[in-house]
């Protein structure tokens, strides 16, 4: 499974998550540090892309949609 980085809005965290695309794709990524789902990413482009996530916003403060060009 690809691991993507996220950033977790709740706690402030960034973390590392193995997700299939299916996964992925239904929102499943949750932060294991509070169990919160609100998830800012995959913050990698090149991970996002391969996932069909397009990206867009500032570096490290990315605006990601799955599943959407
Ligand atoms: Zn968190």
């Amino acid at each position: 499974m690809p691991l993507y980085n996220f950033f977790c809005n709740k706690c402030g965290q960034e973390v590392d998550l193995f997700l299939s695309l299916g996964e992925l794709h239904r929102g499943a990524a949750q932060c294991p540090i509070c169990k919160g789902k609100d998830l800012n990413g995959p913050l990698q482009a090149g991970a996002a892309e391969s996932a069909g996530v397009s990206c867009s916003g500032s570096k490290g403060r990315p605006s990601c949609v799955i599943g959407q060009k």
